[in-house]
C-alpha cells in the first residue's frame, strides 16, 4: 500500500483530503501470531479530514475479506450490555420507530445478542453477519444469521426470501467499513418506505475531545460525526431524522434515518449539528486532540523511562485492539515491556507481531510480577481497579493513560 501525503483523494466524494494526524505503523489490530518471527506487515496508522463531505478517515484501509472472515471478537454477555440494549429497544419503542408489527433485519449482528433481546419486542428479527463461526453462534442461540457481507446482491437476496424490512440496523460495523455507500445501496433495496435505519457508531467528538487515539486502528476506517454523517445520508437520498447519546464503548451516538421526505426530523439534529460546527471551527477539536496526545505521550513515556532506568520491570495488561495502537504511538515493544496480560483464552500464549510481546494470563503475573502495568485495557478502569488486590502484589504500580494520565498503587 502506498503512503501518500498530499493529493489523497477522499473515498466518499473524491475531493482532496487533508492529514490530521499520523500514528506511525502498525500491525492491524487483534492479529496474533504464534511464534516470534513469523512474518507480519505494518501499515500507516493515518487520519485524514476532508474539507467538502467533512468525513475523517483512516488512509490506508485493510481488505474487509482479511479482516472480519474469521473475526475473533464476540459481543460479551454482560449486564451493562443487556440494560443498553433496552435503552435502544425503549427509543425505538418511544418514538414509535418500531411496533409489535415489525420485521427487523440486523447488520454485522454479532452472536445475535441484541437481536434476541429485540425478538420480544417485533415481529421477526434476522441478522447478517460475514463471520462463519460468529454466526454459528447465532444460530444456535435461535436468531436466523445469514453468512454474508452485506451489500446490494445480499439484500435483494434477503428481500426475495424474506420480503422488505421495517427496521434495518446497524450497530458498531459500520465505521469498519471502506465503502460505507455499498451497505447503504444495500439497505435502500430492502427498507419499505416508512421503515427505519438505525446505525449506532463510537462518536468521534469525543473521540477527539478525550485524545483517544487508540480508538484510531485498521478496523475504524470512518470516525463519524453527526455532520459527516447527515451528508453520507443524503447523498444517498436518505434523511437522518434523529440522533442521540449512547454510553457504550466509551462515548457512542446512534443515527436513525430514513428514506428522504418520508418522516419528520427531530430537533435533536440541528442542535447537534450546530454544536458541532462550532467545534470543527478553525480545526479548534483537531488542535484539542493533536495537543492531549502529545500530552498522554510525553507523561507515559517519562513514567515508563524513569522506571526502567531505575531498574524496576515493566508489562501491560490487556491485550486489546487498542493495545497495537498504543504500543505504536508510545513506540513500545519486547525491549521494555516483559508481556502483556489478558483473560482471552485464545489470546494468551501468542504474541503482538512486530512488538514481539507475548499475552499471558493473569496467572503468568503471580509467578513472574512486575513492578509496574501500564494499562492497555484503560476502559475498563473502575473494574480493573476494583479486582486489583486479588491479581496483583501489593505495591504494584497501574499507570492509566486515558482518559486521563492517573497512576494508581496497589
Ligand atoms: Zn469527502
Amino acid at each position: 500500500m502506498s503512503k501518500k501525503e498530499k493529493n489523497k483523494e477522499c473515498r466518499l466524494c473524491n475531493s482532496v483530503t487533508r492529514q490530521i494526524v499520523d500514528l506511525g505503523t502498525s500491525p492491524p489490530a487483534n492479529n496474533f501470531i504464534d511464534t516470534i518471527g513469523d512474518e507480519f506487515t505494518s501499515f500507516p496508522l493515518v487520519v485524514d479530514f476532508c474539507d467538502n463531505c467533512k468525513c475523517i478517515q483512516l488512509r490506508d484501509c485493510l481488505d474487509e475479506e482479511f479482516l472480519y472472515s474469521h473475526y475473533t471478537y464476540m459481543t460479551p454477555d454482560v449486564d451493562s450490555l443487556t440494560e443498553h440494549y433496552d435503552d435502544l429497544i425503549n427509543h425505538l419503542q418511544t418514538n414509535s420507530y418500531i411496533s409489535e408489527k415489525s420485521r427487523c433485519l440486523e447488520i454485522g449482528s454479532n452472536n445475535g445478542l441484541f437481536l434476541k433481546q429485540l425478538s420480544n419486542k417485533v415481529q421477526s428479527v434476522m441478522g447478517v453477519d460475514p463471520a462463519a463461526n460468529i454466526a454459528k453462534i447465532a444460530n444456535d442461540l435461535g436468531v436466523e444469521t445469514l453468512t454474508a457481507f452485506f451489500d446490494s446482491p445480499t439484500s435483494e437476496q434477503i428481500r426475495a426470501d424474506k420480503g422488505k424490512m421495517d427496521l434495518v440496523i446497524a450497530r458498531h460495523m459500520f465505521a469498519h467499513n471502506s465503502k460505507p455507500e455499498k451497505i447503504l445501496l444495500g439497505i435502500k433495496n430492502i427498507l419499505n418506505s416508512e421503515g427505519i435505519i438505525m446505525i449506532e457508531n463510537a462518536y468521534a467528538v469525543p473521540t477527539l475531545q478525550n485524545g483517544e487515539f487508540d480508538q484510531i486502528y485498521h478496523e475504524h476506517m470512518f470516525y463519524y460525526t453527526v455532520r459527516n454523517m447527515s451528508n453520507l445520508l443524503s447523498n444517498l437520498d436518505f434523511d437522518l431524522i434523529d440522533v442521540f447519546d449512547s454510553q457504550v464503548h466509551g462515548g457512542s451516538i446512534g443515527f436513525l434515518a430514513a428514506h428522504k421526505g418520508v418522516r419528520k426530523v427531530n430537533k435533536r439534529v440541528a442542535s447537534y449539528l450546530s454544536k458541532e460546527d462550532d467545534l470543527f471551527i478553525e480545526d479548534k477539536i483537531f488542535k484539542q486532540f493533536l495537543n492531549k496526545i502529545a500530552s498522554i505521550k510525553t507523561k507515559v513515556l517519562s513514567e515508563l523511562e524513569g522506571d526502567y532506568s531505575n531498574n524496576k520491570t515493566l508489562a501491560s495488561y490487556g491485550a486489546t485492539a487498542k493495545a497495537f495502537t498504543m504500543f505504536s504511538f508510545l513506540g513500545l515493544d519486547d525491549s521494555k515491556i516483559k508481556y502483556c496480560i489478558d483473560t482471552s483464552p485464545t489470546k494468551i500464549g501468542k504474541f503482538f507481531p512486530i512488538y514481539n510481546i507475548k499475552v499471558v494470563s493473569e496467572e503468568h503475573f503471580r509467578n513472574d510480577p512486575v513492578d509496574t502495568l501500564l494499562v492497555t485495557a484503560w476502559n475498563y478502569k473502575e473494574h480493573i481497579k476494583s479486582k486489583s488486590k486479588t491479581i496483583f502484589k501489593p505495591g504494584t504500580k497501574l499507570l492509566f493513560p486515558l482518559p486521563d494520565f492517573e497512576i494508581f498503587i496497589v
